[in-house]
């Protein structure tokens, strides 16, 4: 068993029940509630109703995958931290592009940083994060600019999350660009810094069509994140992504799997073209238990791998990362 930091508090990770790996209640870009880019009511509004509805769909827990510089909002997990019907997890980190005041800093300054969210509370409130979220896409391949490149900046802050989840116990979450198959040289650093990989999600691995990668990551021991899964796509992209849920469950990896969508109640990101939110969507956290799931049972998986997928593979992921502070 493990302690899990939530918005309203700290639950044991018997208690998380069904949980989405990977959603974001609000995201934008830091700041946008200062330059009017940001209308919390409207958020708010927004967030109880995709909550409820994946409430009343099975789900416990929420992992928001939303670090400071992809828009989080802690003034909005204080006012849900009351009335969310869902645990909700929060995140430190950062998101794709390394901002600049990193550049100079060593890993341990950026493990020092994730650790002041997760052990003293985010931006001076008593909502502490609960995972430490990194992000590795195209700009992972930009080496240009030598010790100074994108990629080799994103390999600093990727040791730095590993000292700060040895140190505060806290799992790691990676958003990665699976068709570069980034997730095999973020276990390699994780490695290098001699974490467990249990505590490790490589998330948007169902990006990928490439099964070999997906099982190689199972089996060097991290989670496997199968994480995008949204309604904007058809039915034959979203029986490809199922079957390989299907295809690790049946290699013996149910309880390394994990499912998500990567939706957001709220965000001001790939918005219409005249400005504002992405349009309204409260079923934006449905297609896992609405049709994922369902699929799996009629191709003759039992509830106990899906279980294993929904639960206990969230709960290995905090219980081998606090395992590793004490
Ligand atoms: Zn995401």
């Amino acid at each position: 068993m493990a302690k899990i930091r939530t918005i309203s508090g700290t639950i044991d990770s018997q208690d998380v029940g069904w949980t989405l790996s990977h959603e974001h209640l609000v995201s934008g870009m830091g700041g946008m509630d200062r330059i009017g880019l940001y209308n919390e009511e409207e958020a708010l509004r927004r967030c109880d109703d995709a909550l409820n509805v994946a409430h009343k769909a099975q789900i416990q827990t929420i992992i928001d995958c939303t670090p400071v510089d992809l828009g989080r909002q802690v003034s909005a997990f204080k006012k849900l931290s009351s009335s969310s019907p869902i645990n909700i997890v929060a995140a430190t980190g950062l998101y794709r592009w390394v901002p600049l005041s990193y550049y100079s800093w060593d890993p341990d300054t950026v493990a020092q940083f994730f650790q002041r969210e997760i052990e003293d509370g985010i931006e001076g409130t008593n909502i502490h994060a609960g995972i430490i979220k990194i992000a590795w896409d195209i700009e992972y391949s930009s080496t240009v600019g030598g010790a100074n490149s994108l990629q080799s900046q994103l390999e600093k802050c990727a040791r730095g999350a590993a000292r700060a989840s040895k140190r505060s116990g806290v799992p790691i979450t990676c958003h990665t660009r699976a068709v570069d198959r980034v997730g095999i040289r973020l276990l390699d650093i994780f490695e290098e810094e001699e974490i467990d990989l249990a505590a490790v999600t490589i998330g948007h691995t169902n990006d990928s069509t490439e099964i070999d990668y997906v099982l190689e990551l199972a089996r060097r021991g991290a989670n496997v994140g199968l994480d995008r899964f949204t309604k904007n796509m058809n039915e034959e992209e979203l029986i490809r992504r199922s079957e390989i849920a299907l295809a690790l469950i049946e290699a013996g990896y149910a309880e390394q799997t994990s499912l998500g969508h990567d939706s957001a109640a709220y965000s001001v990101n790939r918005g219409p073209a005249s400005g504002g939110p992405r349009i309204e969507d409260a079923d934006c956290w449905l297609p896992v238990p609405g049709f994922e799931i369902p699929w799996l049972l009629s191709k003759g998986v039992g509830q106990d791998s899906i279980d294993a997928m929904m639960v206990k593979s969230i709960q290995r992921t905090f219980e081998s990362a606090q395992a590793m502070k004490s």
